[in-house]
């Protein structure tokens, strides 16, 4: 079709749930108030993710995993998609609401050429 993308939020949402956008571009398309909620979310999957990891007792790192209320990035590496993915969810729900969505998120959404 032509040139000009017209970026739907069904484009935008089915991207990030199938983990192609990054927490910050996803961020990016979020008023400011949403995007703390969000990096909220985020936390909370990283910190789970990073307890999963040191449950293993296997310390991914050979100084041991991230102290008490780090995180540690190793099984965010090994989750890879699935944690773009869960991210992506999270994002999905405060996008839904038309309210959290930032002004210009259509044309920020078309530079991650989400359009295709
Ligand atoms: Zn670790």
């Amino acid at each position: 079709m032509a040139a000009t993308a017209r970026v739907t939020a069904d484009d935008v949402v089915s991207h990030a749930i199938n983990g192609r956008l990054s927490k910050h571009a996803l961020a990016g398309l979020l008023t400011p108030e949403a995007r703390r909620t969000f990096y909220d979310a985020c936390g909370r999957i990283e910190q789970r993710y990073t307890n999963e990891c040191r449950d293993m007792n296997d310390p991914c790192l050979e100084s041991g995993c991230s102290a008490e209320g780090d995180r540690c990035l190793q099984p965010l590496l090994r989750a890879g998609i699935d944690y773009y993915k869960t991210c992506g969810v999270a994002w999905a729900k405060l996008f839904a609401d038309a309210a959290n969505r930032d002004g210009s998120w259509r044309i920020t959404a078309a530079g991650y050429e989400v359009g295709r």
